[in-house]
């Protein structure tokens, strides 16, 4: 079946296994520096990568199985920046569900480092990756840039809203992931004008 897939489904489904690595598995993240090419050129070791993101996802469930904890929405790494660019492009194909997540996930490393919680190297080498991988890195690429008002505003209206606050899942790092509620969105709208 995934033999059968445009090659751009294929990344998009890519961009979704490299984020159970930035959850918190760097160890799969490195592997996956080392075999990208493989995993989307589609031998054995697009067996490995999607075993190991089913696993990464089942682990996170199952520490979490009634969503009480807080550990499930880890799952949402990139998905709030990724909802909003998929919300402002109209959920077309001019932006695939996982180009959104692989945009999302660089925009979510980089509000990190700004926020000083993550080293730059790392948002740096998750950016390179994904654009190795052919995937969208940069608001600019997507005719995007300069919209944080507008980008804001959909978060505004994410499903994934708690008492009001939008939650945002930051990173420490590479494979480590952790939920931040108390986010102004002024802020993100700023950052990501200035992220362009
Ligand atoms: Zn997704």
């Amino acid at each position: 079946l995934l033999d059968t897939l445009d090659p751009r489904q294929v990344r998009s489904g890519y961009a979704e296994i490299v984020k159970y690595a930035l959850i918190e598995d760097a160890g799969l993240f490195g592997w996956l520096e080392g075999h990208r090419a493989a995993v989307l050129a589609g031998d054995s070791a697009r067996t490995h990568a999607i075993a190991a993101a089913v696993a990464g996802k089942a682990r996170i469930v199952e520490q979490d199985e009634r969503e009480t904890s807080g550990h499930r929405v880890l799952l949402n790494l990139g998905h709030t920046f990724g909802h909003a660019l998929e919300a402002e492009t109209g959920f077309s194909d001019r932006l695939l569900h996982g180009e959104a997540v692989a945009l999302g996930c660089v925009l979510a490393f980089d509000f990190s480092v700004l926020k000083g919680l993550c080293a730059a190297d790392d948002a740096a080498k998750v950016r390179d990756h994904f654009a190795a991988a052919g995937l969208p890195t940069r608001q600019a690429e997507l005719g995007l840039a300069g919209m944080g008002q507008r980008l804001a505003s959909h978060m505004q209206h994410d499903k994934k809203r708690q008492d009001g606050q939008t939650m945002f899942i930051l990173v420490h790092g590479i494979g480590r992931a952790s939920v931040c509620k108390n986010v102004d969105l002024a802020a993100v709208a700023r950052f990501l004008d200035r992220a362009a």
